[in-house]
Parts: C-alpha cells; sequence; structure tokens
C-alpha cells in the first residue's frame, strides 16, 4: 500500500495535533497527513496525571479537537501505526503496517517512551508507566478492582501528581526518589522541601536517597519493592515515573544528527539535518536561549506547542526561529505551581512570601538577572514576573523579597538591562 501528501506528521500528540491546526490557520492547503502510534484522536497528556487518573475528566474532555475537526480541515488521520523508517533520499516514510508513504515534508512530532527499570521484576503486571490514554486506563482498572497499595517510583512532576491523586482515592502512597530531594532536575531546594512536606502532611511515605534493589511479584503480578537495604514494602501496584527516552530511532538510523538518548538535533528553525524534517517537542534537542543556549530537549506543552507554531509558520512563507519563553505548570493537591523560564544553572533562589502560606514564589537569579520563576498558588507574581525573565532583569533580591510591592512594578528603568538575558 501508498500513500502520498505533502506534510506528513509522525505522532499525534500535542506537537504533532498542534503543527497541523497551525498550518491551516496560516492558510496552508496542501495535504497534511498526521500517523499516530496510539489508536486515540490527538489528546491533552497533562491530564493523564491529574484529572483523567482522578476520573474527574473523562477521556473526551482530553481531546484536542473534536472528532469532526480534523476531516473538517481536511487533515487525514492514520492511527494505531508508527512510523517505522524513513528514507530521506527519496522522501518516503514507512510504516508499522508496511504501508509507504511518500511526503514533501516530514514533522518528527514522537514524544518519548517512559524510561523503564533495569532491575528484575520491572515487567511484571501492576508495573505502570504514566504516558498514554492506555496506561491510565491499565492503572484505574487495577484501582478499581482494589488494588490500594501504592509505589511510586521517581519524585518528579508525574510521580507527585500521581501520588496525590492517589492519595486522594484513598491509597495507601509511598514514593520512592533516589536523589536526595524530590524534583532536582527541575527545580531548587524550597521548592522541593515544600512538596515534600506537602506530600508528607497529606499522608504519603516519602523516601529520597532510595535504592531500589529489585521488583517481586506472585503469580506474575507486582507485589511489593526490595530496597538494597534489604526493606520490602508491599505493593498492589507501581507507578515508574523516571523519565522518558525520545522516539527517535528511526531518524537516528536515517542519518539524522543527535542520539537515542539526547534526541534528534535541530537548528533554531526546528529542522533536523535531513532535507526537509523538522522535529518538534518533547524529542527535540534544541539551543535553548533561556538556558544560556545550552542543548536541551523541554518536556512542556508549551515547547511542543510553539515548536510547532513555529515549523507551521516557516512552512508558510514566514520563516521563523524558536525563541519561546518556556512555561509548565503542575497541580498537586490544592497546590497551583506555575513555572516560567528555567532554573537550570541558577547561582541564587530568592523566596518571595511565605511556603508555610502555601503561597509564595521562588525567583531564580544568575549572575544577578531573573531566569525563572516558580510561584506556587500566586498566580500574579507567575503573570507579572514573565516580563522580568524575558528580559534577564537586574533587580536586587531585597526588592523581589517584598511581597507587598507587584513584580510589575519591578519593571521600571533601573532593572531592565539591554542586552537579553541569555547570552551570558
Ligand atoms: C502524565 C503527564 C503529565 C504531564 N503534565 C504536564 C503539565 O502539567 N504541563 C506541561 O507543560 N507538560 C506536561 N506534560 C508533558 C507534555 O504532555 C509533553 O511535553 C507533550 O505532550 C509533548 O508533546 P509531543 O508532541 O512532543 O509528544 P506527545 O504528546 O507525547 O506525542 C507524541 C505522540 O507520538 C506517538 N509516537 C511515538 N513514536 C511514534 C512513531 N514512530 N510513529 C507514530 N507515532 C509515534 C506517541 O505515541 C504519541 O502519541 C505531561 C506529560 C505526561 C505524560
Amino acid at each position: 500500500m501508498a500513500g502520498t501528501a505533502d506534510i506528513v506528521i509522525v505522532g499525534g500528540g500535542h506537537g504533532g495535533a498542534q503543527a497541523a491546526i497551525a498550518l491551516r490557520q496560516h492558510g496552508f492547503t496542501g495535504s497534511i497527513l498526521i500517523v499516530g502510534r496510539e489508536p486515540d484522536l490527538p489528546y491533552e497528556r497533562p491530564p493523564l496525571s491529574k484529572g483523567y487518573l482522578s476520573g474527574e475528566k473523562t477521556f473526551e474532555r482530553l481531546l484536542l479537537r473534536p472528532a469532526a475537526f480534523w476531516a473538517e480541515r481536511g487533515i487525514g488521520l492514520v492511527l494505531g501505526r508508527a512510523g517505522t523508517h524513513v528514507d530521506p533520499a527519496v522522501k518516503r516514510l514507512i510504516l508499522s503496517d508496511g504501508r509507504v508513504i511518500s511526503y514533501g515534508t516530514l514533522i518528527w512530532a514522537t514524544g518519548g517512551d517512559p524510561r523503564r527499570l533495569t532491575c528484575d521484576g520491572a515487567d511484571l503486571a501492576g508495573v505502570h508507566a504514566v504516558r498514554t490514554r492506555a496506561d491510565v486506563d491499565r492503572l484505574v482498572h487495577e484501582l478499581r478492582g482494589g488494588a490500594r497499595r501504592a509505589v511510586i517510583i521517581g519524585g518528579g512532576y508525574i510521580g507527585l501528581e500521581a501520588a496525590a491523586v492517589l492519595t486522594k482515592l484513598d491509597c495507601s502512597v509511598v514514593v520512592l526518589e533516589a536523589a536526595s530531594r524530590v524534583l532536582a532536575r527541575v527545580a531548587g531546594e524550597v521548592l522541593s522541601n515544600f512538596y515534600e512536606a506537602e506530600h508528607r502532611a497529606h499522608g504519603v511515605d516519602l523516601r529520597t536517597q532510595a535504592s531500589i534493589s529489585h521488583l517481586f511479584g506472585t503469580d506474575g503480578h507486582v507485589s511489593g519493592v526490595c530496597m538494597e537495604d534489604g526493606t520490602v514494602i508491599p505493593a498492589d501496584l507501581v507507578i515508574v515515573g523516571i523519565g522518558i527516552e525520545p522516539s527517535v530511532a528511526p531518524l537516528i538510523a536515517a542519518g539524522a544528527e543527535g542520539t537515542a538518548h539526547a534526541g534528534v538535533r535541530v537548528n533554531a528553525q526546528c529542522m533536523t539535518s535531513l532535507p526537509d524534517i523538522y522535529a518538534i517537542g518533547d524529542c527535540a534537542a534544541h539551543e535553548n536561549a533561556f538556558a544560556g543556549g545550552e542543548v536541551m530537549r523541554l518536556e512542556s506543552v508549551q515547547n511542543a506547542n510553539d515548536m510547532a507554531a513555529t515549523v507551521a509558520q516557516s512552512l508558510c512563507g514566514d520563516a521563523r526561529v524558536y525563541e519561546a519563553t518556556p512555561w509548565f505548570w503542575s497541580n498537586q493537591y490544592d497546590l497551583k505551581l506555575q513555572t516560567v523560564g528555567l532554573s537550570r544553572g541558577h547561582d541564587q533562589a530568592v523566596l518571595r512570601g511565605d511556603p508555610a502560606d502555601r503561597s509564595f514564589s521562588v525567583i531564580y537569579l544568575r549572575g544577578g538577572r531573573v531566569i525563572a520563576i516558580d510561584a506556587v498558588n500566586r498566580v500574579k507574581d507567575y503573570v507579572q514576573g514573565r516580563k522580568l525573565v524575558e528580559l534577564g532583569a537586574h533587580v536586587s533580591p531585597l526588592r523581589l523579597t517584598d511581597v507587598t510591592a507587584p513584580l510589575r512594578d519591578l519593571l521600571d528603568d533601573d532593572v531592565l538591562v539591554s542586552a537579553p538575558p541569555l547570552d551570558t
């Protein structure tokens, strides 16, 4: 079987769907085909560890667009099939069912696959990832079947969000984090300490510097986790939230610059090193100005959507570079965390407000300039502080700590600098 499309998008998640939507919004009239490995129409991923897991949101509410939208816009969908091989010389994509699709332009938007444990017992039934609707449906099925003792491996955002939901669902929850604090990869110590205390206050047994030896089971189903020190933690289910590996093997095999671990390398226009092939979203390793030009992958809806918009505009004749401000959110219990900028590489973290009030911000500085803000139940700081991050404003820490002065008011002449924040 063969097919052809002017633009073929591999991956029907946030980036892939948004690329197709944006192409039509910007007037692209050629043929567009999305190839998606999951059987479902494009849907929002963040609720998987929040409202969908808790049962507050149905799957229909997760759909990025109603079912009719795609046909109305002339966007073809091949679902339940993966793109497995790319032949850039003849501009062909081969699918998992053997179908061959010729493309004019290829947009690779495949996200990533959950990193797996390598210890014994990792493949037992009852060991879950939280990446797809199917993952969460399996998890919910076990909860409905009476599973109540949950062990969550990994204290990143997804693990902690799942912990908050499962606690609400009357599960006993143990979180095992290998590092000395949760969220170590993405946030400063103040935030980590705060979230650790919150989870413990909600009854979560949260253990840091936790070294797992293996998982064990009964009749092929997980029944516990054994730690390196011999401690045994009984479990009806285990969630593994230890990050993702970008899904880029076919592109790397086709000769694209990048690695299976670091992702496919893209330039400022999100182009890979292969002709007429772009990559966007979680799988795209790009130089991010907000990280001082460091080459990185960003795992966020913002990054997927904004990269999609960049590519769509470029393909519609309005060449763009990707330079969007990073932002992210996480919901745990009644806490809404909103992040703007990237805190990595900060040399100072200023606390604004009191964590005891459950409403505060942490403002990260590098070389005296504001590079990121984590705002917990403090929408105003998030909204008003964004400009400080974008401008790389020089503000004295004393002024940042003064909660009586809105961050908006700090945008006066003496804090603004002429150079952009990211050339440091
Ligand atoms: C549980 C969870 C909670 C999250 N919460 C937040 C949040 O609160 N805020 C936030 O900003 N971000 C959050 N994220 C991250 C955010 O969802 C991702 O950054 C975003 O989905 C990335 O979009 P993407 O298009 O790159 O990848 P995805 O949305 O993952 O889409 C990739 C799609 O491509 C498919 N695919 C993979 N390989 C192939 C192939 N070879 N052929 C065809 N299809 C393929 C995948 O199956 C998937 O459907 C969360 C993620 C998860 C999993």
